[in-house]
C-alpha cells in the first residue's frame, strides 16, 4: 500500500519551534501515515517507533556538522550523538556502521545545498538513500536531481527521498510541513516495512500532500521492482493531477521517451512501449510565473548571493524511483 510520510523533521530537541506533540498533530492534521523526527544530533521522540493517532513515528537523528554535512538515521535503536557535532568524516562512518548493526536506514541529507552539502564521499559512503528533495522546490535540490540521474546511467540502483527539514513557518512561507511529501509502497505500515520500502526504492515524492500522485505501473510491478523484459512489455504511467502548464517527462535511461504538456488541468495516463534494458523514471516539471521568478531571485539574492544572478531553473513539481528493466534471460 501506498503510504505518505515526512522523513525529515525538526522538534524543540534541537532547532525547531514546535514541541514533539505539536510537532506530531500538525503532521496528523495534513494527513501524513507516517512520520521521522530528526533532530540535529539528538532523539527528538525517544528510541523506539510508536504511533501517535494512528501515525506512524519513526525515531531518527540528523548527525550535523556543518563543513561534512549532514545524514539521517532512521529506525529503533539507532546510535545517538547525545548533542555532540561529529568532530569528522570518521564519526559518519562510524555511526553508519553503528545504525547498520542496529538495523537502522542511513540518508544522506540535501548533498549539493550551497551551505550544507555533503562533502564526506557521496559516491562511496554507505547510504541507504538520498534526499535529492530537501524543502521547498529551489536549485540545489535540481543539482542533486541531475547528480542522481547521471548515477542511475552508470547502472547504480540509488534509492532517493524527499523531506520537509521543517523546523517552522515563516511570515511568507507558509505551510512548510510535508513539503514535499514521500509516497513509499510498504507492505504494512510499521517501522520495519516502511524502511524496507524506502532502501528497495518504492517511493515517489511529490511537491505536497495535496499534489496528486505520480505513478509507474506495468502489470502487478510499480516503482521498485525489476520487470523482465518481452515484446509486448507495456508500462502505465498515471498522473492522478496536473495543472495547466506542466510538463511529464518519462526518461527510459538518457532518452527522453515520453513528453506531455498539459493544456489544461487534469489527470493524465500514457502507455509506453519499447523500452530498452536499464530504468525508467518520471518526473512533473513546471516553471514559475515571472512574477514567482522575481520573488524566488529576491530570496536566493537573500540566502545565497553568489546565485543572485543566476536564472530561475524550472522545477520538479514530482519525482518517482525508476522501475528496473532486464533483458529476457534466453531459454533454449
Ligand atoms: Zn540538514
Ligand atoms: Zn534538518
Amino acid at each position: 500500500m501506498w503510504l505518505k510520510g515526512d522523513t525529515h523533521l525538526h522538534t524543540t530537541a534541537s532547532d525547531g519551534v514546535l514541541s514533539r506533540e505539536e510537532l506530531l498533530d500538525a503532521c496528523k492534521k495534513r494527513g501524513l501515515d507516517f512520520v521521522m523526527v530528526t533532530d540535529h544530533n539528538r532523539h527528538g521522540v525517544g528510541e523506539k517507533s510508536f504511533y501517535h493517532k494512528g501515525m506512524l513515528v519513526i525515531p531518527g537523528e540528523e548527525v550535523t556538522q556543518n563543513g561534512y554535512g549532514h545524514m539521517n538515521i532512521w529506525g529503533t535503536g539507532i546510535p545517538t550523538m547525545n548533542g555532540e557535532r561529529p568532530a569528522g568524516p570518521e564519526v559518519y562512518y562510524d555511526m553508519a556502521q553503528k545504525a547498520h548493526d542496529a538495523g537502522a536506514t542511513v540518508s544522506i541529507n540535501h548533498p549539493f545545498d550551497k551551505k550544507f552539502s555533503w562533502t564526506v564521499d557521496l559516491e562511496n559512503f554507505p547510504a541507504d538513500s538520498y534526499e535529492i528533495w530537501n524543502t521547498v522546490m529551489h536549485g540545489d535540490n535540481m543539482r542533486a536531481i541531475d547528480w542522481w540521474h547521471g548515477e542511475l546511467l552508470k547502472g547504480r540502483r540509488l534509492p532517493v527521498v524527499g523531506g520537509s527539514d521543517y523546523h517552522r513557518d515563516y511570515a511568507h512561507i507558509t505551510r512548510l510541513l510535508a513539503v514535499p511529501v514521500t509516497y513509499v509502497n510498504a507492505e504494512e505500515n510499521t517501522e520495519e516495512a516502511v524502511l524496507k520500502a524506502i532502501r528497495e526504492g518504492r517511493v515517489f515524492i511529490a511537491n505536497s500532500p495535496k499534489s496528486g500522485q505520480l505513478m509507474l505501473t506495468c502489470g502487478d510491478k510499480t516503482i521498485g521492482d525489476t520487470v523482465e523484459l518481452a515484446p509486448d512489455t507495456a508500462i502505465t504511467l498515471t498522473v492522478s493531477k496536473l495543472k495547466a502548464g506542466m510538463r511529464v517527462e518519462v526518461f527510459n535511461n538518457d532518452e527522453l521517451v515520453y513528453y506531455h504538456k498539459a493544456k489544461v488541468g487534469a489527470p493524465h495516463t500514457a502507455v509506453l512501449r519499447d523500452c530498452k534494458p536499464g530504468f525508467v523514471r518520471a518526473q512533473i516539471r513546471y516553471d514559475y510565473p515571472a512574477l514567482g521568478k522575481a520573488i524566488y531571485k529576491k530570496a536566493i539574492a537573500k540566502i545565497f548571493p553568489p546565485d543572485a544572478g543566476l536564472p530561475v531553473p524550472s522545477f520538479a513539481w514530482a519525482l518517482t524511483n525508476p522501475i528496473w528493466l532486464t533483458e529476457k534471460e534466453e531459454t533454449r
